[in-house]
């Protein structure tokens, strides 16, 4: 411990040292991480990053770790989870929540407002902070649709607001800029009948129970090529079941890897690399990935 933690600590941050990644992340692999910190306001998160940016430690924001692997070697600086930072608000048709407010929380209270178009959260393992940075989506919808702007704390310490057109928002993708932690959003929803909006929410629960595995994973592996899901050109590969180590390409769902027994990051890679080799071999297409690999900033 030193004087930044000292500093942040006074100011309410909980802080973690030595923090096992696979405690992080969905598919529960990945090294030790150095710091785990959870500012409980904003105010504490401003102070937090001055501090980190001030003693020279590296940082980044994690949501519910669901669409990222952490390396092997763990992350030699400090991540972020803005887990307290969970209220949502609403007036009328508009909802604003914070970054840290689980997707299916907020499906549900939105639901329980009489209020339509988020259905399609239920069922993500997700934050809402996670959700814009990837635009999340399923079902024919993704977050874009309902929102209207972010609340971002830009690098430089200043919180900015972003309307959806100035975040470019396309398939999984948002520019959020370089270094800026998104605090907050505000939705615009649909007023529906309360029963239509949980029947189709548990519509959707029962598509992807069917359909998805249900071992620890990191959702989809791959994005689509165009229009085309990856599943379908990895179904022709036949490497359904493939396992290196703990992980295994799953028999139920071919474009989630999933993790049955201790498996590392290293593990994930070999399988969804062996994927990747035989999909551009048999069908010529070079699958990219939609997860995310997070290396310790000091190994790059
Ligand atoms: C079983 C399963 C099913 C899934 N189904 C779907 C699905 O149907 N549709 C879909 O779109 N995705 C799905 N996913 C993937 C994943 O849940 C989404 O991509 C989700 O939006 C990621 O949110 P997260 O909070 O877990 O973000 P994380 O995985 O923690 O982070 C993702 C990225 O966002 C950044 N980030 C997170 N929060 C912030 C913040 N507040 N400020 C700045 N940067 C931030 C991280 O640094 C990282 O770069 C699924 C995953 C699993 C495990």
């Amino acid at each position: 411990m030193g004087e930044w933690t000292d500093n942040i600590l006074s100011a309410g941050v909980t802080v973690r040292h030595g923090v096992s990644g696979s405690e992080l992340t969905t598919f529960g692999s990945g090294g030790t991480v150095e710091w785990l910190l959870a500012p409980s306001d904003v105010a504490g998160l401003m102070l937090t990053t001055r501090e980190l940016r001030s003693a020279g430690v590296p940082y980044r924001v994690i949501g519910g770790g669901s669409d990222i692997l952490l390396s092997d070697e763990g992350y030699d600086g400090a991540l972020i989870t803005l887990s307290s930072l969970s209220s949502v608000a609403f007036a009328g048709d508009l909802v604003t929540a914070d970054a840290g407010v689980k997707m299916p929380v907020l499906a549900h209270k939105a639901a329980d407002k009489s209020l339509a178009g988020l259905e399609f959260m239920s069922g993500i393992p997700g934050t809402v902070g996670g959700a814009v940075c990837t635009n999340a989506g399923a079902f024919g919808r993704s977050i874009s649709d309902a929102l209207v702007a972010v609340v971002l704390l830009s690098e430089r310490g200043e919180i900015d607001t972003l309307t959806t057109r100035e975040l470019a928002m396309s398939y999984h993708r948002a520019a959020i800029p370089q270094g800026s932690i998104v605090l907050s959003c505000l939705l615009r929803l649909k007023g529906a009948d309360r029963g239509a909006i949980h029947r189709r929410t548990r519509e959707m629960a029962a598509r992807r129970k069917a359909t998805q595995p249900h071992e620890r994973s990191a959702g989809s592996v791959f994005r689509r090529v165009g229009d085309t899901p990856a599943a379908l050109y990895i179904e022709r590969t036949g490497l359904k079941g493939y396992r290196v180590g703990g992980a295994e390409l799953s028999r139920v769902h071919c474009n989630f890897i999933v993790n049955t027994r201790g498996a590392t990051t290293a593990d994930y890679y070999a399988v969804a690399e062996r994927v990747r080799e035989s999909v551009k071999k048999q069908s010529g297409v070079t699958l990219e990935y939609e997860v995310e690999r997070i290396c310790s900033p000091r190994s790059n």
